[in-house]
């Protein structure tokens, strides 16, 4: 069920999206509905629904998805900061079930989040 997530999808290439990055363990595009002038998923190719079922074995793996993050931001010049998020489940406002973080970066933000 979860090979039939939107993300798979972009991984597999059956949906378009405007990729930036990508590698043999993950993949960056542009948000379809972006939050600020950068706002960019880094997505694993692993199937993880939830930050919540990520394991020991994904360890490093989430550390490359961090160090993703940094090369992009570099990439598009956020020298005064950006914003790393995770929303898990649904009441975090999760919509699809493909681990992912959002890279936003390029305005003000504020805290805490709504
Ligand atoms: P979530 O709310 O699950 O943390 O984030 C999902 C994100 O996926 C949202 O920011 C939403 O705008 C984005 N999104 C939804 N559908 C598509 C799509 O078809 N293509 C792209 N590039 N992003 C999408």
């Amino acid at each position: 069920m979860m090979k039939d997530n939107l993300f798979q999808k972009i991984i597999d290439k059956q949906v378009p999206a405007a990729i930036v990055y990508e590698d043999d363990r993950c993949l960056a595009f542009r948000d379809i509905n972006p939050q600020a002038p950068v706002h960019v998923l880094i997505i694993p190719r692993k199937v993880i629904p939830t930050h919540d079922q990520i394991g020991e074995e994904d360890s490093d793996l989430l550390g490359h998805l961090h160090l993703t993050a940094v090369r992009l931001a570099r990439q598009f010049g956020l020298k005064d900061g950006y914003r790393l998020v995770v929303n898990c489940g649904e009441q975090a406002g999760q919509t699809v079930p493909h681990l992912h973080m959002h890279l936003l970066g390029g305005r003000g933000m504020n805290w805490p989040p709504g």
